[in-house]
């Protein structure tokens, strides 16, 4: 027997043409690269997605062609996203700030055939072009003309009447890729199921609260994971966006202030130096009710001080395979019977997942564990937002019945609330994005006079971790920490170079020849590095 009720599919556009529809005259905000500010609304970012889906069609692009930008958070990247959608396309983000070599295997791993991307990337962009396979079209977002096509004239040249393709709802929409600890960065290719079943997920009031009346201010990237989603969150709803390209504290409080936000996202570095600019220069928090902290662990004192200044935190946990919202800073039905204090412990842990998501820890043996509050254990997520299978992979990457191995070690209280004890992968941290520690000492062996290195993330007040290189030399070598790092500079990406380097005699190893990371850890968990 069929159901009596409609099967309408759950398509991207749908999200566009909703907010372009019932939201026309609703303001959204970009403040550009070079220090300029414009105003559009939903009804001209749906003109121009549709603009933009009449270029790439006549450039020649069509359904399931993968369109990359390597781009800040601004509206002609939100109306690329949109536009993308409508043919069908795949619109893949790429993280400007990782290593050349990165870059290349990604964009050429992905096959994008068109590139779009920032004036301040073009120097990266003209280094890696010759290394390029795939990529047709290099079109220019933002700026001055520079020799190539420029977005703001391609879409001009539309009139805006294209029809979207025919979709379906599990046809890819997204592709982003994630630096594993080992190996290549994977991609995950969200669809457009994915992509509005979160967004509807997130505008809930236990995820991120947001309506019609918010104004959001998604400081996390576009390029890290969809800005969590956000862009279609507030389509979803007709919520005002602004766009900030840059990520200066002084330029951010300003649009806080003067674009009257209500809500924002980041990681837990924004916040820090936030505060610093507060500490610096004084100021207020406008109408900021509540902000979104995920990426890495939220510390106490943020916080404290966010909550204290009467900003409401969603402490959220995540991955780019999970769209990423796994869990969410909900408040538990006791909030108000709770102590300041008890309420801040709870924000502390990572929340709870919101309905579609499950969690459940499991041994080493696979066998699930009780979510007692205690036992920590490997944490697992399935839901419909949830990664099945890395591009081009030919196996799933989850094992029976969906469940996906998050590499995250957490308990599992008894009312939901999840909290992340470790990160069972080794990566180093720093301001929300990782550092490969396994390609750290790869590159660190190589340098004449080290026999074995070890990378370890040891704290620092601005970035959470920075690495430290525990090092040991080859018999008879005199190699200094300066000598390293020079011989790294030009072998990592500069922001993993590491912050200092340490000699010892010998390093701890594990039955079968790896270096002992945990043990290492453990024995600098207390380190200082000296710069700070
Ligand atoms: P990414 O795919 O780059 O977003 O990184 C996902 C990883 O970041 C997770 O597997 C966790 O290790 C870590 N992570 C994300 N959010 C949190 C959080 N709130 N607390 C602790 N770790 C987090």
């Amino acid at each position: 027997m069929l159901g009596g009720i409609q099967t309408g599919k759950l398509l991207v556009t749908n999200l566009i043409d909703h907010a372009a529809r019932e939201h026309a005259g609703r303001e959204l905000v970009s403040y550009w690269a070079d220090g300029t500010l414009t105003r559009s609304s939903w009804g001209e970012v749906g003109l121009d997605a549709r603009k933009f889906a009449g270029a790439m069609r006549r450039l020649g692009m069509t359904k399931g062609d993968r369109i990359a930008t390597l781009a800040m958070n601004h509206l002609h990247h939100l109306s690329s996203w949109y536009g993308t959608a409508g043919i069908g396309g795949v619109l893949h983000t790429v993280n400007p700030r990782l290593f050349e070599e990165q870059l290349v295997y990604i964009f050429n791993h992905a096959e994008d055939r068109v590139l779009l991307f920032d004036k301040m990337f073009t120097l990266i962009v003209e280094k890696i072009k010759p290394k390029l396979t795939s990529i047709e079209h290099y079109i220019q977002f933002d700026g001055a003309k520079a020799g190539y096509p420029i977005y703001r004239e391609l879409v001009d040249a539309e009139n805006g009447d294209f029809e979207w393709a025919e979709m379906e709802e599990t046809d890819p929409v997204g592709l982003c890729y994630t630096s594993g600890t080992t190996g290549n960065p994977k991609g995950v290719l969200y669809t457009h199921r994915s992509n509005v079943i979160h967004a509807i997920t997130e505008v809930q009031p236990d995820v991120m609260n947001l309506a019609t009346r918010s104004v959001m201010l998604p400081v996390v990237p576009m390029f890290h994971a969809n800005a969590w989603g956000i862009p279609f969150a507030a389509a979803a709803v007709g919520a005002k966006l602004v766009f900030s390209a840059s990520n200066e504290a002084s330029v951010l409080w300003k649009l806080i202030r003067e674009e009257k936000v209500t809500h924002s996202a980041g990681v837990p570095t924004v916040w820090l130096g936030m505060f610093a600019d507060l500490d610096a220069n004084g100021g207020d928090y406008g109408a900021l009710d509540m902000v979104v902290i995920g990426g890495s662990a939220c510390p106490r004192a943020m916080i404290e001080r966010l909550m204290m200044a009467g900003v409401r935190v969603g402490h959220a946990w995540g991955m780019t395979e999970t769209s990423p919202i796994g869990t969410a800073g909900a408040y538990p039905a006791n909030w108000d019977d709770l102590s300041a204090e008890e309420q801040v412990d709870v924000i502390c842990m990572q929340g709870r997942p919101p309905f579609g998501v499950e969690l459940r820890i499991v041994d080493d043996a696979g066998d699930e564990m009780p979510r007692d509050g205690q036992s920590s254990g490997q944490l697992q997520i399935r839901g419909p937002w949830v990664i099945q299978r890395y591009f081009q992979a030919e196996e799933d990457a989850v094992g029976d019945n969906g469940w996906f191995d998050t590499g995250d070690v957490a308990i599992l209280h008894p009312d939901g609330t999840m909290q992340i004890t470790d990160r069972a992968k080794d990566v180093i941290k720093s301001g929300g994005e990782w550092i490969s520690s396994i390609e750290l000492e790869n590159a660190a062996v190589g340098c004449p006079g080290v026999a074995e290195a070890a990378a370890v993330g040891v704290y620092h007040p601005k970035w959470d971790e920075r690495p430290l290189l525990i090092v040991v030399r080859k018999p008879g070598s005199d190699v200094s920490g300066a000598d390293v790092q020079n011989y790294l500079i030009d072998k990592v990406a500069k922001w993993w170079l590491p912050d200092e380097v340490v000699f010892v005699d010998a390093l701890p190893h594990t039955a079968t020849g790896k270096i002992l990371k945990r043990a290492l850890r453990d024995e600098y968990k207390d380190y200082r590095l000296a710069s700070v």
